[in-house]
């Protein structure tokens, strides 16, 4: 069946900026493609394969099952999985070969015996909490913590961490956790040969010196820039290319005199006899509700306001100073149309989140396409 909402990704983009950002690494560093929410909409796994084509060996997944899908699907890479897992399903690790990420004591005591029961070795990495407050151990956990992995059960091949504050280049806070992050290979008894990384979009783009031996991206990977809007403009290079597009059509056009309310509460009312494109996509479709009588698409290669509030399937737009608007016309929300552009920071501006949760809302509650 045929969605008049669909989302396209471009596959020569997610290449593209692969290779722009595995560039940017010394050649001794692994480049580690963050693939967790289903690729941050773009399809985790037709995603991974661009990257794997191009040279990447190494994914990062947020939940166990997602990791199971991804070497299901014959991704032949390593495979992180950061967010923990449910004891019952922990088997899946060893048959699937994929890596945790332990934070905590229970895990990691968990897991042990899981690999000691299977009596296989099973690799794993430390998460360590520099500053973010989230995930991890602390640096000062590092001795006792690497004295419990020395069963012949649990290789611990690294140490991860994670940085706060690198979407902002003149925020110190970089440099420190850095400091922290590389102090722990220094505590004795600690192999000083970890394989150590701590950078994200953030860390790779603004802060080199940090590096280390593995980088992890995610939204870069995917066209945007941490810092938004700002990161774009200024990059001289324009390196990143956006990969999704989101698409609609209209449905319905219709005239409403002056003085007409739209949509749901009359958040609207007309001023003049205005003209009204319907679209077939709401918030169900990811198309945040938030943007109501806020967001702009394009038809026609011109910019449509959208008037009234956002409904769960539909909303409405301005087409009264674009002619000639008919059922069928293409609608772009997110993407190129003619000479215009609306990207993710634009509609993530408009309702003051970041372009991440728009490129996740708006790839994973339509159907993709990949081109
Ligand atoms: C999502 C994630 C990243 C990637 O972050 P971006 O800002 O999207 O580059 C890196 N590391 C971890 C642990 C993550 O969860």
């Amino acid at each position: 069946m045929i969605s008049f909402n669909q989302v396209i990704i471009d596959t020569s983009a997610l290449a593209h900026n692969y290779r722009y950002l595995s560039g940017k690494v010394g050649e001794g560093v692994k480049f580690m493609a963050m693939v967790k929410s289903d690729a941050y909409g773009h399809s985790m796994i037709e995603s991974a394969r661009v990257f794997e084509q191009n040279g990447c060996t190494s994914f990062g997944v947020a939940e166990l099952s997602e990791g199971v899908e991804l070497r299901e699907s014959g991704c032949n890479g390593d495979i992180l999985v950061f967010v923990g897992f449910d004891y019952r399903d922990s088997e899946y690790l060893l048959s699937h070969n994929l890596t945790p990420v332990i934070f905590n004591h229970e895990d990691l005591a968990h897991i042990s015996d899981t690999a000691a029961r299977f009596e296989k070795k099973l690799p794993i990495y430390l998460k360590f909490d520099c500053g973010m407050s989230r995930l991890g151990f602390y640096s000062a956990d590092a001795p006792e913590l690497f004295k419990k992995c020395e069963s012949q059960h649990i290789d611990v091949t690294g140490i991860i961490s994670h940085f706060p504050c690198s979407d902002d280049k003149s925020s110190n806070h970089s440099e420190q956790a850095y400091q922290l992050f590389s102090s722990i290979t220094q505590t004795q008894g600690i192999q000083a040969t970890l394989e150590q990384s701590i950078c994200n979009s953030g860390g790779i783009l603004y802060f080199p010196e940090t590096h280390a031996d593995l980088v992890r991206a995610g939204i870069s990977l995917y066209g945007y820039y941490p810092d938004g809007a700002e990161g774009r403009t200024a990059d001289s290079e324009n390196g990143l290319l956006p990969a999704m597009k989101c698409s609609t059509r209209v449905i319905q056009v219709k005239k409403i005199e002056a003085g007409r309310g739209v949509s749901y509460g009359h958040t609207f009312v007309a001023e003049r006899e205005t003209q009204l494109a319907i679209l077939p996509i709401g918030y169900s479709d990811g198309y945040f509700r938030s943007l109501s009588n806020l967001g702009e698409v394009l038809i026609r290669g011109r910019r449509a306001p959208i008037r009234g509030r956002i409904c769960m399937n539909m909303c409405m737009v301005d087409i009264t100073d674009i002619a000639g608007v008919a059922v069928g016309d293409e609608v772009i929300l997110l993407g190129t149309q003619g000479e215009d552009r609306i990207d993710a920071d634009d509609i993530a501006n408009w309702v003051d989140t970041i372009s991440y949760e728009v490129l996740c809302s708006l790839g994973n509650n339509n159907k993709r396409y990949m081109k």
